[in-house]
């Protein structure tokens, strides 16, 4: 559905310049942007994507993934297709590089999300499945209706937003999900077509504004697996953003046009994961794998286990009392009612 977009500005001949992210399309009539979903209709900028979400499910919210809010409740989640990123192992790329007339998507006005969420009792809404900043409109406007509601919002993003439009939406947004895909920017550009530090002061910005940060790093075999470059990017976390933020990795298995690739071994996660706890990170998962062992929520301090999960499908278990440990009190970072 047409919806006029915020943040763009008019130029001569009727092209138009949209400032949402920061490829900062120049569009002509009738051409679409970078993105797919915002498209230049007689000198305006629209994006045709609103209210059109093209998936819709009640998930756990652990399949985000986000395990310190919430643990063991739903998220009523919507995405539509388009986004603003193009990377060469996407696992939704039917969606996220189709255009709208590819794949139109059903109605749902953002009132509608709403009473959808609050009917099958999901105490959040994500926004995810392709990049949610694309559909900044929709998100928006659906965000501040959950708010008034006491539902809480979550992003599960790339991150590849400029600064203004962010501080506007990340009002009304609890958490975000923010994929750091590598820490190159050589990766970004050659992988993803896109640049890596609009990210991380996206990343710095959210933590200002105290939404709830979880970091995904998909690892890929011989791409970004370099073990100096992780304690590069875990240290960069832990300088900038604080140790309280959990950080995911997680495997790859071939994809879209990396069909070619063998999948992360578990080794390689593991290494990860002794990396970043080395480095001081305190909550360190890894994804993606039927091992459980990394699943789990541990007490920093006196490793009781305090969330099981027997995958990243379900909280079987959850030991807080009150965000802390039941054993030695230690509080545990996150948003638990
Ligand atoms: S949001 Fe889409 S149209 Fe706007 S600058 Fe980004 S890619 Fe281009």
């Amino acid at each position: 559905m047409e919806h006029e977009a915020l943040f763009y500005k008019k130029l001569g001949e009727k092209k138009v310049h949209c400032q949402l992210c920061p490829h900062y399309c120049v569009i002509s009539p009738d051409n679409y942007g970078n993105c797919r979903a915002r498209k230049n209709i007689d000198g305006k900028l629209y994006s045709m994507v609103y209210a059109s979400p093209v998936s819709v499910a009640v998930d756990p919210i652990e399949k985000k993934p986000i395990f310190h809010m919430l643990p063991g409740t739903d998220a009523y989640s919507i995405g539509t297709t388009g986004c603003n990123l193009h990377c060469e192992y996407c696992q939704n790329a039917a969606i996220s590089q189709a255009f709208p007339e590819d794949m139109p998507g059903i109605s749902m006005q953002p009132k509608e999300v709403v009473e959808n969420a609050i009917r099958e009792k999901c105490p959040s809404i994500a926004y995810t499945y392709t990049e949610p900043t694309i559909f900044f409109e929709y998100v928006y406007d659906t965000a501040i209706l959950a708010k008034k509601k006491k539902l809480k919002n979550i992003m599960v993003t790339n991150g590849f937003i400029n600064p203004e439009p962010a501080k506007q939406l990340y009002k009304h947004i609890d958490a975000a999900h923010v994929d750091l895909k590598g820490f190159t920017e050589e990766f970004y550009r050659n992988i993803c077509m896109a640049r890596l530090q609009p990210v991380l002061e996206t990343l710095k910005l959210l933590d200002k504004m105290n939404v709830w940060i979880e970091i995904i790093n998909l690892i890929i075999p011989g791409l970004n697996d370099d073990m100096k470059n992780i304690k590069e990017m875990c240290e960069w976390i832990k300088d900038n953003l604080g140790t309280d933020y959990p950080l995911h990795f997680s495997r790859f298995y071939p994809c879209y046009k990396m069909m070619d690739r063998p999948a992360t071994p578990y080794e390689t996660l593991k290494n990860a994961h002794d990396v970043a706890k080395k480095a001081g990170l305190k909550y360190v998962y890894v994804g993606n794998v039927p091992e459980e062992e990394y699943n789990h929520t541990y007490c920093p301090k006196c490793k009781e286990i305090l969330i099981k999960r027997t995958s990243f499908f379900a909280a079987e278990k959850n030991q807080l009392k009150s965000g802390k440990c039941p054993k030695c009190k230690t509080k545990i970072e996150g948003v638990w009612n």
